[in-house]
């Protein structure tokens, strides 16, 4: 069809994050409901596009996924350009991956707007008995970094995935 696509608002959402902690799972998770263990390359798209309504708005989100460049710490300027939303996640069996969260904050604060919505991912919760960060210090963290919030997931189980991005939707829309 060729008609035009209707929308009450637009969204550019952005995830950041160590290599491996699952960014391009969660993406895919939320767009499609599915998840692999691997995404080859190929897949780095630069984003996905996926509309949902609440309370009878629809509203259009651009999630940007890194297309592996956090690989190189090369995530240039244009990456965040924009954003409303940052999504920074961390695997919770992997310390260093809650450390750099550190590091990925100074970029934010670089590249991006003061009013820019900071969320916070513990990815991986499946993964309960090789669990690193406990929930109550990326809890503290996240507050400490004045993010709305902190939740803890799974793009394996599929656990709070959804819920997070209708969170920080809603939040959107009340600030939009
Ligand atoms: P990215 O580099 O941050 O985009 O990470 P990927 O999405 O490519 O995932 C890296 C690895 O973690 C892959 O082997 C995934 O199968 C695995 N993975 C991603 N999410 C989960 C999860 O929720 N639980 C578990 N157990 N593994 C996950
Ligand atoms: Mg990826």
């Amino acid at each position: 069809s060729d008609e035009v696509e209707q929308f009450d608002y637009l969204f550019k959402i952005v995830l950041i994050g160590d290599a491996g902690v699952g960014k391009t799972c969660i993406v895919q998770r939320f767009k499609s409901g599915l998840f692999m263990e691997q995404y080859g390359s190929t897949i780095g798209v630069d984003f996905t596009m996926k509309t949902i309504v609440i309370d009878d708005k629809k509203i259009k989100l651009q999630i940007w996924d890194t297309a592996g460049q956090e690989r190189f710490k090369t995530i240039t300027q244009s990456y965040y350009r924009s954003a409303h939303a940052v999504l920074l996640v961390y695997d919770i069996t992997k310390e260093k991956s809650f450390e750099n969260i550190e590091k990925w904050l100074e970029d934010v604060r670089k590249y991006t707007g003061n009013n820019v919505l900071k969320v916070l991912i513990g990815n991986k919760c499946d993964l309960e008995q090789a669990r690193r960060i406990s929930t109550e210090k990326a809890k503290l963290f996240s507050e400490k970094y004045n993010m709305f919030s902190m939740i803890e997931v799974s793009a394996k189980d599929c656990c709070n995935i959804n819920e997070s991005f209708i969170n920080l939707t809603k939040e959107l829309v009340s600030l939009h």
